[in-house]
C-alpha cells in the first residue's frame, strides 16, 4: 500500500479507469470497446489515440465491459505490482470470456513487449498483444483475433509518433488535457524499464503539436500539459524553416496560442532543464510555474548508480537556478527509497536533500526490480524489504510534513484559479488549480462562476494535500 503516494502524473485513483463513452449517440457505432488504462500519464494519453484508431473502426466507447465486444488493457511495467494487478483483472475477464465467447480481450503497452509469450501461449489469457508503437495496425489485429488466430504486434518504431491522429478526450473534465510531444527515451537510468517497453526516443512534429492545442482551446479547454518521459530533449528539426524547434521554443510556441490557455509539462530531467526554459516560462505568465524534477535519490552515489548524471550537488544548484529565475515555482520529485546497495547515509542524504528543495508534492516508491534493466543485470537487489519500505515511510512523513509547511505559507495570499470543476467532497464547492499546481477548494457561494473559468482565490485555511479558499474580492 505504500509502494507510492502520488497526485497528477501517475495518479493513483486513476489506475484502471475505464473511459467513459464519448457520444451519446449510442447508435453511432456498430461495436463496443472497453479500455482500462494504468500507469502513468503517457498512458492515459495513449489510451485516447487507440480510442481515435477504434472510433475509425466502427468501435463506440462503454464504461460496462459486460456489454464490450473488445476489452483492453493498456498497461504499465514500471514496478511489480503494476503488474501484478493487471494480471488479475486479465484474470478477471478470461472468466467473463467464457460466457461470452466472441469478446476479444488485447494487453496494449509497456507489459505487451515484456510478456507477450506468456500472456498468449503459455497462459492463453488474450486474443491480442500490442506494443506502444502499434496501434494504427489495431484494426487488422482485431480481424486477426477474431478470426481466432492469435494477433501480435510489438514492434518499436523509430519514428512513429501519432502525430496525425486526434486524440479522442474521452473522460476529462473539458478543461485540461493532456498532449504527447514526444515518445520513448533514450536515457538509461539503471532501475528503469521505460527505454525497453516504449524505445527510442522520437519528437512529434511541432507544427501538429500545436494545432492540436489550438483545436482543444477552440473547444473550450483552457489548460493543455505537454507529455514526454523527457521534454527538454525535445527536437525537431523544422525543415521548412530551416530551424530547429528545441523544448524552449515548442513552450513559447504553445504559449502565443492565447494568453488564457494555460501550459503545463512533465517530466523534466534535472540534467536537461535548460536556463532558457525557465526564461521562456519567466517571459509567459501563462506558462505555469511549477517544474516536476525527479530527483530520485540525494545521495551521489546511489545516483551514479542509477545512471542519472548528476550529482546532489548540481541537483541542488539546478534548483537553486529555478528559484532564482522563478520565485514563486511550485516544485514537485520523484524518489526511490531502498535501491541496490542504498545505505542509511545515502537515506540520510535523501531526507536531507528533500529538506533543501522543500518539495511541495513527491511521488515516492521503493525500489523494485525490473527484469532486463542495468540494475537487474549488474547490481543485486540487496535492500531488505522492510528497510525499502521504513526508508520510504520517513520520506512520506517528511513530504507530508513539507507539504502541510508549504500550503500554510499560501494562507493569506490570492491566487488565480482555474476551476476544474465540483469539489469531489461537496457539489455546493468548486475545485481548481493555482497556477503552481496546488489544488484549491472553495464555496460557490451561489456566484454564476462555471468550470473553464479563471478567477481570484483568497487561501483561508489548508491540509497538507489542498488550499481552502473563498471568492476574493
Ligand atoms: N521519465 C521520468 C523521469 O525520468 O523522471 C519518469 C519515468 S517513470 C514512468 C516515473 C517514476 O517511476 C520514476 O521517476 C521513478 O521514480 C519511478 N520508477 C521507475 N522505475 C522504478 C523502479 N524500478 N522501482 C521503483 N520506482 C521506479
Ligand atoms: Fe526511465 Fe530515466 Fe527515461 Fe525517466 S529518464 S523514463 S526514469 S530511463
Amino acid at each position: 500500500m505504500l509502494e507510492s503516494l502520488s497526485s497528477k502524473v501517475h495518479d493513483e485513483e486513476r489506475q484502471g479507469e475505464a473511459y467513459r463513452p464519448a457520444t451519446t449517440e449510442s447508435g453511432k457505432f456498430r461495436k463496443k470497446f472497453y479500455i482500462e488504462s494504468y500507469g502513468c500519464q503517457m498512458n492515459f494519453s495513449d489510451s485516447e489515440i487507440v480510442a481515435s484508431i477504434l472510433q475509425e473502426s466502427g468501435y463506440g466507447a462503454t464504461r460496462n465491459y459486460t456489454e464490450a465486444d473488445l476489452v483492453l488493457l493498456n498497461t504499465c511495467s514500471i514496478r511489480e505490482k503494476a503488474e501484478v494487478t493487471v494480471r488479475n483483472r486479465l484474470q478477471l475477464f478470461r472468466q467473463i470470456k467464457e460466457d461470452r465467447p466472441g469478446m476479444l480481450i488485447g494487453v496494449l503497452g509497456c507489459m505487451a513487449e515484456r510478456l507477450k509469450g506468456k500472456f498468449l501461449e503459455e497462459e492463453q489469457l488474450v486474443d491480442m498483444v500490442v506494443g506502444p508503437d502499434a496501434y494504427r495496425t489495431l484494426p487488422g489485429l482485431i480481424v486477426e483475433a477474431g478470426g481466432g488466430q492469435k494477433a501480435v504486434n510489438v514492434l518499436l518504431s523509430r519514428e512513429e509518433t501519432y502525430a496525425d491522429i486526434s486524440p479522442v478526450r474521452l473522460d476529462g473534465n473539458g478543461v485540461t488535457a493532456f498532449v504527447s510531444i514526444m515518445r520513448g527515451c533514450n536515457n538509461m537510468c539503471s532501475f528503469c524499464v521505460v527505454p525497453f517497453t516504449r524505445g527510442r526516443e522520437r519528437s512529434r512534429d511541432a507544427v501538429s503539436i500545436v494545432r492540436e492545442c489550438e483545436d482543444l482551446f477552440r473547444r473550450g479547454f483552457k489548460e493543455v500539459t505537454l507529455l514526454g518521459q523527457n521534454v527538454d530533449s525535445y527536437y525537431w528539426p523544422d525543415e521548412a524553416n530551416d530551424r530547429v524547434v528545441d523544448f524552449a521554443h515548442l513552450l513559447e510556441m504553445v504559449a502565443r496560442i492565447d494568453p488564457s490557455l494555460r501550459i503545463r509539462f512533465s517530466t523534466s530531467h534535472p540534467k536537461d532543464i535548460t536556463d532558457e526554459v525557465l526564461y521562456t516560462m519567466a517571459r509567459y505568465d501563462n506558462i505555469c510555474r511549477y517544474i516536476h524534477l525527479p530527483v530520485q535519490s540525494g545521495s551521489t552515489r546511489i545516483l551514479q548508480l542509477m545512471n542519472r548524471t548528476y550529482t546532489r550537488e548540481w541537483y541542488m544548484a539546478r534548483i537553486d537556478r529555478i528559484l532564482s529565475i522563478l520565485p514563486d515555482c511550485g516544485l514537485s520529485t520523484d524518489i526511490i527509497s531502498g535501491f541496490c546497495t542504498e545505505a542509511e547515509e545515502d537515506h540520510l542524504d535523501t531526507l536531507g536533500l528533500m529538506e533543501y528543495a522543500r518539495y511541495d508534492m513527491s511521488y515516492m516508491f521503493f525500489y523494485s526490480e525490473r527484469p532486463g534493466t542495468l540494475a537487474a543485470r549488474r547490481y543485486q537487489d540487496d535492500v531488505p524489504e522492510a528497510v525499502k519500505k521504513r526508508r520510504l515511510e520517513e520520506i512520506v512523513r517528511l513530504q507530508n510534513r513539507l507539504s502541510l509547511e508549504k500550503n500554510k505559507q499560501d494562507v493569506g495570499r490570492i491566487y488565480t484559479v482555474l476551476i476544474e470543476g465540483d469539489s469531489k467532497k461537496s457539489a455546493g464547492d468548486w475545485r481548481g488549480r493555482n497556477s503552481q499546481n496546488k489544488m484549491v477548494v472553495f464555496p460557490k457561494n451561489g456566484s454564476d462562476l462555471q468550470k473553464g473559468d479563471y478567477v481570484e482565490v483568497k487561501i483561508v485555511d489548508c491540509t497538507g494535500a489542498t488550499l481552502i479558499g473563498r471568492l476574493a474580492e
